[in-house]
């Protein structure tokens, strides 16, 4: 490929070649190899980066970076898509891969930075029940099912209408609301309709207590347990 380009060495237009190079770059103390790219005079033979070159190399740099050291771990991938009771298949279509694309990463090839951004959010079942809904005319029917039998995905149908809540909260919050919910046999739409409180679940009793009584007078909050009973209609 020739285009022309301003030659340092030279002082002039030239026609250039694009070359690539196996450079290494180090970022956070580690030595990061990637493909840079340069132009090179096909006049007197300099070989220089123009402006494009040099935010492309930097941004090749970067992802060779993220793809070494912050790509999920196939182990961590078959923990994602178990949870899910899908096949590698079946999970690679939902997400929009393709159809072998789990197989290689879970055999260690790194996803590129928009798969790797897919793979994050699929972790989250709210938002891998909205892929699913897309895909899921393209898996088959036992697939299907076993995705829905999952206990993942039944966890995000739970938080079905939920869902701004459901993402302010940590998934260690969530997990606990569902065991309460769980518990006490209701849905999880009742349980934060009614919260009930488990002994650990302290901050969301506060944020439930604090809601009621946004437009009442300000009450000082002395302690949880207070709070669960006051939640309860029981007195402290
Ligand atoms: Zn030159």
């Amino acid at each position: 490929m020739t285009k022309q380009l301003p030659c340092p060495r030279c002082g002039t237009t030239r026609d250039v070649d694009i070359v690539e190079r196996e450079e290494k770059v180090t970022i956070h103390g580690r030595e990061v190899p990637f493909t840079a790219q340069f132009s090179r005079c096909m006049t007197c033979g300099e070989e220089f980066e123009a402006p494009g070159q040099l935010d492309a190399n930097l941004a090749a740099a970067r992802e060779a970076y993220a793809r070494l050291y912050e790509s999920p771990k196939p182990e961590e991938l078959v923990a994602l898509r178990t949870r899910y009771g899908a096949s590698q298949k079946a999970f690679s279509i939902i997400l929009g891969f393709g159809k072998l694309t789990m197989n290689s990463y879970e055999s260690g090839s790194s996803p590129d930075s928009t798969n790797r951004l897919l793979l994050k959010l699929a972790a989250k079942p709210y938002i891998f029940k909205e892929m699913y809904s897309i895909n899921k005319n393209r898996i088959g029917a036992l697939q299907r099912q076993r995705i829905e039998a999952s206990e993942a995905f039944r966890s995000a149908m739970e938080w079905d209408g939920l869902e701004a809540l459901s993402a302010s909260l940590t998934a260690l919050q969530r997990e606990k609301i569902e065991v309460c919910a769980g518990q006490n046999g209701l849905p999880v739409s009742e349980q934060i309709a009614r919260y009930v409180g488990c002994e650990s679940f302290q901050d969301y009793s506060r944020l439930y207590a604090e809601a009621q009584w946004t437009s009442g007078t300000t009450r000082q909050i002395p302690g949880a347990s207070v709070l669960v009973n006051s939640a309860l209609g029981v007195a402290g």
